[in-house]
């Protein structure tokens, strides 16, 4: 008989403390999840890469004070859940291991990536003993076991942002069965010589995707703290809407440019299997949410409206590729070498211009390498934003809307024409906010 897998994460707001956490539990355990996947406590990310930066200077009264906030939060947690002498244990062995990395690092003066990303790992470690016993204490009658995503989620050595081994992990998930509960950690992994590995920063939403794979689960569910995926950020437009249900090409695209309610690689698991995804929100938990499927009924011209802050601009040029060939192949050759991913580009036929993360060019060794290829132009201080919607090539006059909605701004670079999905455009940071405003008015709420 197939086994029906629902496997559920809950990011870190979803975390942030006991109430949060029993909320949590009472939602994993209504829809009856097989899998629970957790972020680390709200902002510990954030303070473990701090103490980790901190350390690499040398031991401060900074770096200790901020070690002693989380170990503190932590400790306050477990000390408010009835008494497991066990999980204590455990808390206070990652406390010595987050005590004995800083050590380490603040000696040598030197932050390596497996360092990194080993004391990254603490977070979600944390987060998920902590949250294994509320969810242990409110399940009397089924077995909860605290998993190490370690064990499961196996990856390359590309420290940082890790790609994950697919055929490993399925062959890890056999070994689970549909009598237990499993409570596991996101964002983290190992490589092939144990060594802790993680995703990239957002990344639990991509392992609770890795594990819906991997457990070929019927669903997989996102919990966080807006109530679905809206129309665009609703931090940056109020009138921003829940999207009730959404294509898995139209959600995949939205969170490559930008939408951080999904780590960008998270729809792609859920494609190959064919697994809806909800998206819901933790604090409203019986609103309707958000369904990502493969097919939708409604497809409208402009579903969504997206923002990638911290945009460079890189121009090439090389006057010597006038008639010539292989620019393009050399150029993108450089970014596979340097795994940096490429999100926009246009062309000319001595230049080509591509979108970068801002923090791409920190990556000295990139930049002096595409030196080597041509004259290298950078520009700093934008943000992209993508239209995501369908048949975006055949919508006449979705152009003249868009370009009188943004007339006041700049646009210094676009690009349609790759994926009927999306439309881009590159504005300056402190036009976008505004641009988006508009464009939401004039192309969703439907009035101009
Ligand atoms: P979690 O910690 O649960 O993973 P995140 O902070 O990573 O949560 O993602 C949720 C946030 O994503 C929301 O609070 C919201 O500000 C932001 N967000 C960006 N774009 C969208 C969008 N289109 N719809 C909903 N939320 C969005
Ligand atoms: N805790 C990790 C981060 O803050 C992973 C996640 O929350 O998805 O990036
Ligand atoms: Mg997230």
């Amino acid at each position: 008989m197939k086994r029906s897998y629902v496997v559920s994460k809950f990011g870190g707001t979803s975390m942030g403390g006991r109430q949060e956490m029993e909320r949590s539990a009472v939602i994993s355990m209504e829809r009856n999840s097989n899998m629970v996947v957790v972020s680390a406590l709200s902002g510990t990310t954030d303070k473990l890469i701090q103490v980790a930066k901190l350390a690499s200077r040398g031991l401060t009264e900074d770096c200790e004070k901020m070690v002693f906030s989380i170990k503190e939060r932590h400790q306050a947690l477990m000390n408010e859940l009835p008494k497991n002498t066990r999980a204590i244990k455990i808390l206070s062995n990652y406390f010595d291991e987050l005590d004995l990395l800083v050590q380490n690092i603040s000696l040598l003066k030197e932050l390596t990536p497996k360092a990194h990303d080993h004391i990254l790992s603490l977070g979600e470690r944390m987060s998920s003993l902590l949250f294994s016993e509320v969810l242990r204490n409110k399940l009397q009658n089924q077995t909860v076991e605290l998993l190490d995503a370690r064990s499961m989620i196996k990856t390359d050595s590309n420290f940082g942002k890790a790609t994950p081994l697919i055929e490993d992990i399925a062959k890890a998930c056999k070994a689970l069965n549909d009598k237990t509960v499993y409570v596991t950690q996101g964002f983290i992994g190992s490589d092939h010589d144990g060594n802790t590995t993680i995703l990239g920063r957002g990344g639990s939403d991509y392992s609770a995707a890795l594990f819906a794979e991997g457990m070929n689960a019927t669903t997989l569910e996102i919990w966080t703290d807006v109530a679905g995926i809206a129309t665009t950020d609703p931090r940056l437009c109020t009138s921003a809407k829940i999207i009730h249900e959404i294509s898995y090409a139209e959600a995949g695209e939205m969170a490559q440019y930008g939408a951080k309610i999904l780590h960008p690689a998270t729809i792609a698991p859920a494609v190959r299997k064919s697994i809806p995804v909800f998206v819901g929100s933790t604090f409203e938990k019986d609103l309707p949410g958000t369904w990502i499927r493969e097919t939708v009924e409604n497809r409208p011209a402009v579903r969504a409206i997206t923002k990638r802050a911290h945009q460079a601009l890189l121009t090439i040029c090389n006057p010597n590729m006038l008639n010539a060939y292989g620019f393009m192949g050399e150029i993108f050759g450089m970014f596979g070498k340097h795994r940096i991913s490429v999100d926009c580009i246009t062309t000319s036929e001595i230049s080509i211009a591509v979108t970068v993360d801002n923090a791409t060019l920190d990556n000295q060794k990139f930049i002096t390498d595409l030196k080597g290829i041509g004259q290298v132009n950078v520009e700093t201080g934008y943000s992209l934003i993508s239209l995501i919607g369908n048949d975006l090539f055949s919508r006449s006059s979705l152009a003249k809307s868009i370009f009188n909605s943004v007339d006041e701004a700049s646009i210094r670079m676009m690009s349609l024409g790759a994926s009927s999905y999306n439309f881009n455009f590159l504005v300056k940071e402190e036009e976008s906010t505004t641009c988006i405003q508009k464009l939401h008015k004039a192309l969703i709420e439907g009035h101009k």
